[in-house]
């Protein structure tokens, strides 16, 4: 079992990854969190269909258990769902010292923690993500729901007690919610780590090579890079807007495509790519835009914004992103690997460079 500390000015805890590590959860939770009075685990149908009953009974061993289970996907982010748990949290009698365990991908860590900052103010909880981007979302303490006016814009920064990984479950994941989680995978390389981006054009040729020890070095660095990001900026003061690298465009096609339509990784694939090919013409260096084309495309990441969609339309939704400041959009380019800054960009030219690159 790997253990990685987050150490972020409100609060440090610990990361542990490893195969079958769920069954350690218990007694790790009774050394961590003091006096728990309950336990509520928050997951979604499907994950409770395949591992709740597993992940309930080692809780059952030691505290009172309740559940609640939201369905699947990104509508769960809601302010209907948010109150449903809260319901079901005030209904179970929880007071000020229950733990919720937020079990599952992205959607119902951002929930769940979401749910336990607000709960009487706040309470503690734990993540015990299940799929491989939730390597992101579980680790640094951003928690939301999302209003129909955007997403992710109602939340706040609250870190959990610990992370639980247990790479075991993401055995069950689909091959679109692999990549969708290798894209993060990929970006954590390319803004922090040259020799982690080397071991990975060396060592994952195809997603099927996301197994076992490979899986977890993955994650392990992974995390490691996030966190290391997190301590240094709980709250995006500065360094850690270097984590939205690919995602101006990324964000932007989601939002236009219809949320669900693309999986974040793809978008966000296809926004590094874009980000890489504007940071060749910005910086004027050669990046080897070509070599992280074909890259991309062999893992079966989108590699051309879909025609129907306009470069307008995307600029329109990139000055909308809450990363933008005032009217001009900031985005993370590419210095080289391992190094990226924040710059700038002019509508003008950022219309110019999308153009360009709908045309390659
Ligand atoms: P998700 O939670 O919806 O999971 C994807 C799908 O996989 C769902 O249908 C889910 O039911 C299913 N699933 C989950 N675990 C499974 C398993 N082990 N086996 C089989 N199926 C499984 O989505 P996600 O991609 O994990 O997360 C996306 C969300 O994360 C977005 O809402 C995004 O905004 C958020 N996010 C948050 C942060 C953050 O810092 N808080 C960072 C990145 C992303
Ligand atoms: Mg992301």
């Amino acid at each position: 079992m790997n253990r990685i500390r987050v150490e972020t000015p409100s609060k440090q805890y610990d990361v542990y990854i490893g195969d079958g590590i769920i069954h350690s959860i218990g007694s790790i939770v009774q050394r961590t969190c003091e006096n728990v009075s309950a336990v509520l685990i928050i997951t979604d149908e499907t994950v409770a269909s395949l591992y709740l009953e597993r992940v309930r009974s080692v809780f059952e061993r030691t505290y009172r258990v309740y559940t609640h289970i939201i369905p699947s996907g990104e509508e769960s982010k809601s302010f209907e769902q948010f109150y449903a748990c809260h319901t079901a949290a005030l209904t179970y009698g929880l007071d000020r010292d229950a733990l919720i365990v937020a079990l599952g991908g992205g959607v119902v860590g951002d929930l769940a923690g979401f749910v336990a900052a607000t709960y009487m103010r706040g309470i503690r909880f734990i993540q015990v993500p299940t799929t491989l981007l939730a390597h992101d979302s579980a680790v640094g303490g951003k928690t939301a729901i999302n209003h129909p006016l955007g997403k992710n814009m109602i939340g706040a920064f609250y870190q959990p007690e610990a992370v639980f990984y247990d790479v075991s479950l993401l055995n069950s994941l689909p091959e679109r919610e692999m990549r969708s989680g290798f894209a993060e995978v990929i970006k954590h390389a390319l803004i922090y780590d040259r020799a982690f981006f080397g071991w990975l054009q060396a060592k994952i040729h195809t997603l099927s090579d996301l197994r076992g020890e490979n899986l977890q070095y993955a994650l392990k660095k992974g995390i490691e890079i996030k966190a290391a990001i997190v301590a240094q900026d709980e709250k995006e003061a500065g360094i850690r807007a270097h984590l939205n690298f690919g995602h101006t465009l990324g964000h932007a096609l989601e939002s236009e495509l219809g949320y669900g339509t693309i999986t974040h990784g793809d978008a966000v694939a296809l926004g590094m790519l874009f980000a890489i090919f504007v940071s060749e013409r910005f910086y004027q260096r050669p990046l080897f835009y070509s070599s992280f084309y074909h890259l991309f495309d062999h893992y079966g990441f989108p590699t051309a914004i879909p025609a129907h969609v306009s470069a307008e339309k995307l600029l329109l939704k990139m000055k909308g992103d809450k990363k933008a400041k005032g009217n001009t959009v900031r985005m993370v380019l590419m210095e080289e690997i391992g190094k990226v800054r924040v710059e700038q960009i002019s509508d003008d030219q950022l219309l110019d460079f999308l153009q360009q690159f709908s045309r390659e």
